[in-house]
C-alpha cells in the first residue's frame, strides 16, 4: 500500500482513525495537516449528510477502523442478524466479535502499534494461541484463550524494545498481559465502551436492514 493511502481514509472519513499506530498521535497525522478529503480543491468538508448517507459513514468509520473487507464486515452483520431474538443487543454483539479477532487482541496487548501490523505478524506466523501456531487474522479468540509471541521471533532485531514498551501497556480489563512471557489472556468479554470505536454503532444495523 502507498506510503499515505490508508490516512486518505481518515480524511476522507473527516476523523482520525488511528490506523498508522504512532504517526496518529504525532504532527505528521495527514488528517491535522489537510482536514479536508483528498482530491477536494476547496478545503471545507460537505456538510448536511442525508440519513442513508450519515449510516452509510458511520458503518465505513467502523469497517475501517477495524481494518476489513467489506465482504468479511457483511459475514460478521448476517452472522449476528441470524440469531437475533436470542441476542439482546446487536451492536454490543458486533464490537465483541470485531475486538476478539486474533488481530485486534494482538494491538490490544502492544505487540504491534496498528491492527495492520498486528496482521502482518500474524500472517508470518509470530503467534501461537493456546501453544499451537495460528496465522489467521480473523481467528476469533475466547475467553480462557492465551495469546503468546513465539520465543524464536523473541529476538527479532525490530522486537527488541518490546520488552520494556509491553511492561508499559495497559490492555483494556478484558485481556491481561504477562509481559515478562510475551502472552495474554482473554479474561472477560469486551465491552463497547472500552473499545472506544469512533462509530454510532447503533445506526450500523440501520443501513444493513434497508
Ligand atoms: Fe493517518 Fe493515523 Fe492520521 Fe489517520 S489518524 S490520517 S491513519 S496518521
Amino acid at each position: 500500500m502507498e506510503k499515505n493511502s490508508v490516512c486518505k481514509i481518515c480524511r476522507r472519513i473527516g476523523e482520525k482513525l488511528f490506523l498508522k499506530g504512532e504517526k496518529c498521535s504525532s504532527p505528521k497525522c495527514p488528517l491535522v495537516k489537510k482536514p479536508y478529503p483528498p482530491g477536494q480543491k476547496t478545503k471545507k468538508r460537505k456538510t448536511g449528510l442525508s440519513e442513508y448517507g450519515k449510516e452509510l459513514r458511520e458503518k465505513q468509520k467502523l469497517r475501517e477502523w477495524y481494518g476489513i473487507s467489506e465482504r468479511q464486515f457483511k459475514k460478521y452483520i448476517k452472522e449476528i442478524l441470524a440469531k437475533r431474538g436470542k441476542v439482546k443487543d446487536t451492536a454490543l454483539e458486533l464490537i465483541k466479535k470485531l475486538e476478539k479477532r486474533l488481530d485486534n487482541v494482538v494491538m490490544r496487548l502492544g505487540f504491534a502499534s496498528s491492527r495492520a501490523q498486528a496482521r502482518q505478524l500474524i500472517n508470518h506466523s509470530y503467534f501461537l494461541v493456546n501453544g499451537k501456531p495460528c496465522n489467521i487474522p480473523s481467528f476469533e479468540v475466547s475467553k480462557g484463550d492465551v495469546v503468546s509471541l513465539k520465543k524464536e521471533k523473541q529476538s527479532k532485531p525490530f522486537l527488541k524494545e518490546l520488552s520494556v514498551t509491553l511492561k508499559k501497556v495497559q490492555p483494556p480489563s478484558w485481556l491481561s498481559l504477562n509481559a515478562r512471557k510475551m502472552e495474554g489472556k482473554v479474561i472477560a468479554e469486551p465491552s463497547l465502551t472500552e473499545s472506544g470505536v469512533p462509530a454510532e454503532t447503533s445506526s450500523i444495523f440501520e443501513f444493513y436492514s434497508r
